[in-house]
C-alpha cells in the first residue's frame, strides 16, 4: 500500500510553481503533485487534492458522477420548535456609554419528533 496519492485535480499538472517542476536538464516537466497520506488527511478530500482549486476543478468536472452515487431525490427536513424572536440590548465602550438592540431568532431542534 501506497503512503501518497497523486492529486487528482484534472489540471494540476499544468499551475507553473517550482515544486511541480521535476525531471533533468533538457527535458524538464510540471508533474501533478505527490500528497502524502497522514492521520490528519485520511478521511477527507485533502488526501487526494492538493488544494481546494485541484478540488474544485475535479468535482466541476465530476459533478454529474458525484452526484450519481447518492443523489438527493427529495428535501430533508429537520423538526424545530416555533422559532423565539427576541430584542436584546448590547452595551459596549469603556463605561458602556454606547448602546444597541439586536434582534435575534432562536431556532431549537424538537427532540420530541425526531425520527
Ligand atoms: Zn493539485
Amino acid at each position: 500500500m501506497t503512503n501518497f496519492n497523486w492529486c487528482h485535480g484534472p489540471s494540476c499538472h499544468k499551475s507553473h510553481t517550482v515544486d511541480r517542476v521535476r525531471g533533468v536538464k533538457g527535458s524538464k516537466v510540471l508533474r501533478t503533485r505527490k500528497i502524502k497520506t497522514s492521520n490528519w488527511n485520511r478521511g477527507n478530500w485533502y488526501n487526494y487534492f492538493c488544494g481546494n482549486r485541484c478540488y474544485d476543478e475535479y468535482v466541476n468536472k465530476h459533478i454529474e458522477q458525484v452526484i450519481a452515487i447518492a443523489p438527493r431525490t427529495e428535501c430533508l427536513e429537520t423538526p424545530i420548535n416555533d422559532p423565539k424572536r427576541t430584542t436584546n440590548t448590547y452595551t459596549y465602550g469603556m463605561n458602556d456609554e454606547y448602546s444597541y438592540n439586536r434582534t435575534e431568532t432562536k431556532i431549537e431542534v424538537d427532540e420530541t419528533r425526531q425520527s
